[in-house]
């Protein structure tokens, strides 16, 4: 039996449906049962569809790259406590 502490951690793969059967059978088990649970699945799921999709991938490398070469570059002088 999932606790509420754990619906919580699940939910958000059970709102995108990246739940295994198993994992979906116990949450819902859990959602017969306690209407706290119903309620709160119910907001995130109107909040996940609501969000536009952002892609959480790194950047592509030669951007980072770049990025970080032009944090070399920008530094005016050395750092404090580096000896030169
Ligand atoms: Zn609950």
């Amino acid at each position: 039996m999932l606790s509420c502490r754990q619906m919580t951690e699940l939910v958000t793969a059970y709102a995108e449906g990246k739940l295994s059967f198993g994992d979906r059978l116990r949450f819902q088990m859990h959602l017969g049962m306690c209407r706290h649970c119903r309620r709160y699945v119910r907001q995130v799921k109107v909040t996940v569809r609501a969000l536009p999709h952002v892609p959480v991938a790194a950047p592509p490398p030669a951007v980072r790259d770049e990025l970080l070469a032009r944090f070399r570059n920008w530094s005016p002088g050395p750092p404090e406590g580096v000896p030169p």
